[in-house]
């Protein structure tokens, strides 16, 4: 049987930051992932967006990782020549009522440490984006836009020249505490079954994380490691780019949790609005063509110029939520299980947005426990 001292399971980008951080000449470490290639769920379905930590509790780890994550990017994005712009983001208030929500929001932005984010009102939007209309903004400089293909691209670089290995097309089955480590079950596409010894494992599984809790044993409707899907829809915009604004224009987020349907401007010239979230039951990945009038009318207050024609269904993705229909908010789960009986098993449960913008600092936190792990 094979022995390594680390298993990442799963290589999303939050996989990938970990075993970059954590591979190094003196440690086996491996990533096994069950698609063939990295980054086939969450990592590559989603808005690209360097979140600025506004939305989040303060002292929460999302707003704390949102933060140091914004830092780390940037850094990691010049040194490494990966595609990001630093655009800057609006929140924009079209009516009295969301106006009226702004300074709570801004109380919350300067509670987590954003950076630079202040009101802002018609005259200074029109001068920073003329293409928008509204009364007033949160202003956010540090938000951006970042390849997130190149982002994993770069950690899985850095990986495999650490000395880790990553192997596609396994998927994990089973996972059984043993004395001084793990005992692994993992399946080949083809059906064929493969067992491997780790010290310590690290559940980086994102939608698949809950079951993988649930194999070693915890019990994940007590600790909330229930996975919930929700999921994200995004339309295109096909015609009249050019009357459309080059930074991010987010609404004034509606009273469900989410952020709102927003602009999503990439590195390439193209624009996508979403997303639209609805939970759901299964993973299914077509974007409902009815929910056209809904995009239509969630953007065009902001966005005057924007016709009916000009948008198209595009794609979807699945946040990994820690809590379903009707339930509060739940942060991410980053912890070594010791104290629970499970000695070796670091969990990443719920790495919903802005997972992300924060993977960079996902990476060095989750190092630390790895490290205290293997003692
Ligand atoms: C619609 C949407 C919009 C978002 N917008 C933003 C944004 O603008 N900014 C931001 O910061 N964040 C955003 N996010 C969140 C961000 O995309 C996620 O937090 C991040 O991608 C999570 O990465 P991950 O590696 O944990 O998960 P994933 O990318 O899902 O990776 C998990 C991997 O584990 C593998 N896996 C699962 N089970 C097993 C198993 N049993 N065996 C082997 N492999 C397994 C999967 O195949 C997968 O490759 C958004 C997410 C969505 C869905």
């Amino acid at each position: 049987m094979d022995h390594v001292d680390v298993l990442v399971i799963g290589a999303g980008v939050v996989g990938l930051s970990v075993a970059a951080s954590v591979a190094n000449e003196e440690r086996g470490v491996l990533v096994l992932e069950r698609h063939d290639s990295f980054g086939q769920e969450s990592s590559s379905r989603n808005s690209e967006v360097i979140h600025a930590s506004i939305y989040y509790p303060p002292d929460s780890l999302k707003g704390k990782l949102c933060l140091e994550g914004n830092e780390r990017m940037y850094k990691l994005c010049s040194a490494h020549e990966i595609a990001f712009r630093n655009c800057g983001k609006l929140i924009v208030a079209v009516t009295k009522e969301e106006e009226s929500r702004l300074p709570a929001l801004l109380k919350t932005a300067q509670e987590n440490g954003a950076k630079g984010v202040r009101l802002i009102g018609a005259d200074e939007i029109s001068e920073l984006e003329p293409k928008v209309r509204a009364l007033s903004a949160l202003y956010c400089p540090s938000s951006g836009v970042v390849d997130s293909h190149g982002l994993m691209k770069h950690f899985a670089r850095q990986a495999l020249s650490g000395g880790a290995q990553i192997v596609y097309r396994h998927a994990v089955t089973a996972l059984e505490k043993i004395g001084g480590g793990f005992l692994i079950t993992a399946k080949q596409d083809g059906g064929e079954e493969s067992r491997l010894h780790a010290r310590v494992v690290v559940n980086c599984a994102g939608l698949g994380s809950g079951e993988i809790a649930a194999m070693a044993g915890l019990d994940v409707d007590s600790l909330h490691y229930r996975i919930h899907y929700r999921k994200g829809s995004y339309f295109r915009v096909m015609r009249g780019l050019e009357a459309l604004p080059s930074m991010l224009i987010y609404p004034v987020p509606p009273l469900d949790h989410t952020v709102g349907i927003h602009t999503c401007p990439d590195l390439w010239g193209g624009m996508r609005l979403g997303p639209y979230d609805a939970w759901s039951e299964r993973l299914d990945y077509s974007v409902d063509p009815n929910l056209h009038g809904l995009f239509f009318d969630s953007c065009k207050p902001f966005l005057p110029s924007l016709e009916m024609d000009d948008i198209a269904p595009d794609m979807c993705g699945f946040q990994a939520k820690r809590y379903g229909p009707g339930e509060p908010t739940r942060d991410f789960v980053i912890r070594h299980e010791a104290d629970r009986g499970f000695e070796g098993l670091i969990n990443l449960i719920g790495i919903e947005s802005p997972g992300l913008t924060a993977s960079p600092a996902i990476g060095p936190f989750v190092a630390r426990l790895v490290a205290e792990a293997l003692g």
